[in-house]
């Protein structure tokens, strides 16, 4: 077993890569292709790592191992029941947070740090969200 302070630090350096970058790749996507009007943690239920708030529409993007991504989630070798744990609380949060946020009337995109790879399709799915509105969201030429 880890000491509580290790087992910390240890999550510190997972959580730390992972949420930044995810949302950093996310945030250089919408420079790129100009799209503007979004806000960070917004503070509404979840705190949603990106808000379009006129039209409520809440991005998230789950990292593949704090999310438990059945494609890239792997359990770290020591410790698998605190870990096991740890990402079904993790998950459960983010089904409560996507319940509450719909109820409230937002449109919830939630999107794997994997996916951030296609572009396009992230693009898409957000346009989608916004019901195509180009003032806000300008595509690149699909292919
Ligand atoms: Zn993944």
């Amino acid at each position: 077993m880890f000491t509580a302070t290790k087992r910390s630090q240890i999550m510190a350096s997972i959580r730390g890569k992972g949420n930044k970058e995810t949302e950093v790749a996310l945030a250089s996507i919408f420079r790129r292709n100009r799209v503007r009007g979004w806000r960070r943690h917004l503070p509404v239920r979840g705190n949603p790592d990106f808000a379009f708030v006129k039209e409520r529409v809440a991005i998230f993007v789950d990292g593949c191992f704090w999310h438990g991504c059945r494609a890239h989630s792997r359990l770290p070798k020591s410790n698998q029941e605190y870990w096991e744990k740890k990402l079904a609380r993790n998950r459960r949060r983010d089904r409560a947070v996507t319940r509450d946020l719909k109820k409230n009337g937002w449109h919830v995109v939630r999107l794997w740090q994997h996916e951030l790879k296609k572009e396009n399709d992230v693009l898409l799915r957000i346009r989608n969200a916004l019901n195509g509105d180009p003032r806000i969201v300008r595509l690149p030429r699909l292919k």
